[in-house]
């Protein structure tokens, strides 16, 4: 039996508090392999090893004992594992809510302190045109396929250093520091393009999918996560509103709303008002 065999099996083996008094090496040795778990979910490995050490030592006497590195390899794996899991959507395996907001959070609050001080953070809102059609015409299995494809095809079209986190039903969130405006609202026409010229036949011969984008900027004075929300959520309805299948904008310069690429030349642009500072 190795070493991590033995640990796990003496640790799960181990006789309750009712069966053996308190104090007994088993039950002292329990309490320390609980201790291990503890630290080593919160990432304190010497202290986890230490109290693996220890279990060990009370369940093996003067014996040889087994290499309790093992083990702890084991709990670094598993709460690496974990901790992943918990970052991601469980439907398309994209970065989930939780992790887009702490991480949208971290990098806003050190924005001046970080490579992309000079250049800021671009947050662009991505939504699927008319996604419910989708369900309502294959069936909402086959909308969560879309769902799926649609995120290969974002993280693809993603720069280094951004990512993709699914923000709710069928909007994602694509962050991308080190970005200044004019490059983000680039990297979105580019994945708005790659997503309407995507060939969707093994899905369906009939399947045409676009997406509305909208793309806000955050410099160093603009450090909260719901107000760059706030504004690419209202840039994204912007571009709904202009007709869809678009990246909306704001211009710099003067804060008007524009669409990139061909459907710039639309005639009608609505003008909401602006909440960020
Ligand atoms: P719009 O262009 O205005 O965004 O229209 P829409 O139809 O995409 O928007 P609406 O908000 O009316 O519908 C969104 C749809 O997304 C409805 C909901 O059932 C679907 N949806 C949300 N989450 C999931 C999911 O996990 N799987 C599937 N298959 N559908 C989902
Ligand atoms: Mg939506
Ligand atoms: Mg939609």
């Amino acid at each position: 039996m190795d070493g991590r065999a033995t640990v796990r099996t003496l640790v799960h083996d181990a006789p309750t508090v009712t069966d053996t008094p308190p104090a007994s090496p088993r039950n002292r040795a329990a309490l320390h392999t609980a201790a291990a778990e503890r630290l080593a979910a919160e990432g304190a490995w010497e202290q986890a090893y230490g109290h693996l050490h220890a279990a060990l030592r009370l369940l093996h006497g003067d014996e040889p004992l087994p290499d309790a590195h093992d083990e702890l390899d084991r709990l670094r794996r598993e709460h690496a594992e974990a901790r992943e899991q918990s970052r991601r959507d469980s439907l398309t395996a994209s970065y989930n809510r939780r992790y887009l907001d702490e991480r949208l959070a971290a990098l806003l609050a050190d924005i001046d302190g970080t490579p992309f001080r000079t250049t800021g953070l671009c947050l662009a809102l991505v939504d699927i045109d008319h996604f419910k059609l989708v369900n309502d015409t294959h069936g909402h299995l086959f909308g969560d396929r879309v769902l799926q494809r649609m995120v290969t095809e974002l993280d693809a079209a993603l720069p280094e250093g951004g990512f993709c986190a699914r923000y709710g039903g069928e909007e994602f969130a694509l962050v991308l520091p080190g970005r200044d405006l004019a490059q983000a609202v680039e990297i979105s026409e580019q994945a708005r393009d790659r997503i309407a010229r995507h060939d969707w036949s093994d899905l369906h011969p009939d399947l045409r999918v676009t997406v509305s984008i909208g793309v806000a900027h955050a410099a160093g004075r603009i450090a909260e996560v719901e107000r760059l929300i706030g504004e690419a959520d209202m840039l994204l309805y912007t571009a709904k509103e202009a007709g869809r299948n678009a990246v909306a904008y704001r211009t710099a310069r003067g804060g008007r709303v524009r669409l990139a690429g061909p459907a710039g030349a639309r005639r009608s642009i609505p003008q909401p008002v602006r909440t960020t500072g």
